[in-house]
């Protein structure tokens, strides 16, 4: 069954607390009934005792005419709420405080008799003897003779049992008191807490669900101290920002992808169109014009599905081990001759003399791709540097341009699947946006980084991050 956090807390808060109340209240009136009842017992007892001897001192006293009354028996037995009853050896009643207390005995013959219940017995029959009336008798003897007989009687233990039970109902009471007290403050803290977290848990769906409507504008604003929802509210705004950057990237792709297409395609029909209607001949530079779109098209396709082969691929590292520096100077010499078309001068600062184990051929596509990029977006007549040094700890390898630069809105995205920067896309540098995407990839299949600082028209300085202990032996 599904309730909402509110009930769930409340429901759970009560119960704990009714739980422990429970356990607490049978706990403490077990524990407090046996003591306070051991308590009256002897007290009772002693009270039993106390007019015994009473009654023996007036007998020693004067044996023929005991004086009960002068010894104290009818004022102790009237305070303490006591029937007393004295017979001589025939039977004959020759003492009763019940003159005294007529409603006492009237009392007593309502409640009835109970006999004898003298002894551990009394304890036990404690609580069912409260207000019932019983009688204790006692053998009155004079030397070794037995010269009469005594009846103490009483209600319960009641003088005692009215205490008894008024300390006992002001207990009972002020558990029942704390009880109330402590469900109640118990509910006020489960309806704080639950509206702690339900307030900005509700946020959250909310903007979850809005974000799966598509949206993608919508942030939580929430303020919460709890550590786990303010996380959880950043990584759904982070989600939302996320598909948002996504949801842009796609668009840009299919409006570029459409943008690419369609020169190509107007191209070939413009062409088509003209041979059928016969105003061009179909001449061999007029067909190799349309070839070369065509082939476009179809280098358009291949980068495409070169990117999912590259997924596929792009983690079976075979690695070798070979001098960085060495490598680099054969990679700079085998495309020299690319940079002298441009006429672009490139110089190597090789001070990285070290042996790597790493992927030899993924290490140079990491270079040429570096190069292809600031051979393309250098001015004509332009200097590209390529430096690697040690430092620490890691082998930096950078490879810097002063040519057309990355603008700002650019630079978050261009390690991006097919992204291409507008000035790339208007210079027509025959790029695919995927040659980052795939250089990222690589140098941290390695253990590697790779930065980028660049200023519009002044140049672009990407280097590459690899620690030592990742890219050596041992
Ligand atoms: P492309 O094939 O378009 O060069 P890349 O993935 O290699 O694709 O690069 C992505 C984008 O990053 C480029 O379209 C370009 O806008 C930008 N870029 C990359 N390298 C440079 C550079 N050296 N100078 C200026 N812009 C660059």
């Amino acid at each position: 069954m599904k309730m909402n956090l509110n009930k769930k807390f409340l429901i759970s808060f009560i119960s704990i607390i009714l739980i422990s109340l429970l356990i607490t209240g049978i706990t403490s009136t077990y524990m407090i009934d046996k003591r306070f009842n051991l308590y009256l017992l002897k007290q009772h007892e002693e009270k039993i005792a106390t007019i015994k001897s009473m009654i023996d001192s007036a007998i020693i006293k004067s044996p023929m005419k005991p004086d009960f009354e002068g010894e104290g028996l009818t004022k102790y037995a009237l305070s303490e709420n006591y029937i007393i009853k004295v017979f001589d050896f025939n039977n004959n009643l020759i003492y009763t405080t019940e003159v005294h207390t007529p409603m006492m005995g009237q009392r007593r013959r309502m409640m009835g008799h109970r006999g004898n219940m003298m002894g551990p017995m009394m304890g036990r029959m404690f609580r069912n003897m409260f207000e019932s009336y019983n009688e204790d008798n006692y053998t009155i003897n004079y030397g070794n003779k037995e010269i009469g007989r005594a009846i103490i009687g009483y209600f319960g233990i009641h003088n005692i049992s009215r205490e008894a039970m008024s300390f006992k109902l002001t207990l009972y009471g002020s558990i029942l008191i704390s009880s109330l007290i402590a469900i109640i403050v118990s509910a006020l803290i489960s309806i704080m807490i639950s509206r702690q977290l339900g307030i900005p848990i509700k946020a959250i769906t909310k903007a979850s669900k809005a974000i799966g409507e598509g949206d993608l504008s919508i942030r939580t604003n929430i303020k919460t101290n709890i550590e786990e929802l303010s996380d959880l509210s950043s990584s759904i705004n982070g989600l939302a920002t996320t598909l948002q950057e996504q949801e842009s990237l796609r668009n840009r792709l299919t409006s570029d992808m459409a943008h690419e297409i369609r020169t190509p395609l107007t191209t070939i029909k413009s062409h088509i169109e003209a041979f059928i209607d016969g105003i061009w001949e179909p001449n061999p530079e007029r067909l190799k014009d349309c070839y070369d779109e065509v082939d476009r098209l179809h280098s358009l396709v291949k980068n495409l599905e070169d990117i999912n082969k590259f997924k596929e691929t792009n983690y079976i590292l075979n690695k070798s081990t070979f001098r960085v520096d060495d490598e680099l100077a054969r990679i700079v010499n085998s495309i020299i001759p690319q940079f002298n078309k441009k006429s672009l001068k490139l110089e190597l600062d090789n001070g990285a003399e070290i042996e790597a184990f790493m992927d030899r051929d993924k290490f140079k596509q990491i270079i040429y791709n570096l190069l292809s990029n600031a051979f393309k977006y250098s001015y004509e007549k332009g200097i590209v540097k390529i430096n690697s040094y040690i430092e620490r700890e890691s082998l930096c390898i950078s490879v810097q341009d002063f040519g057309i630069g990355i603008s700002k809105d650019d630079m978050p995205h261009i390690f991006e699947h097919l992204y291409r920067g507008d000035a790339s896309r208007n210079r027509a540098t025959g790029g695919s946006g995927i040659g980052l995407t795939i250089t990222k990839t690589l140098v941290e299949v390695h253990g590697g980084t790779i930065k980028v600082k660049s200023n519009v028209n002044s140049g672009t300085v990407f280097t590459i991050i690899l620690p030592l202990e990742k890219i050596q032996r041992g």
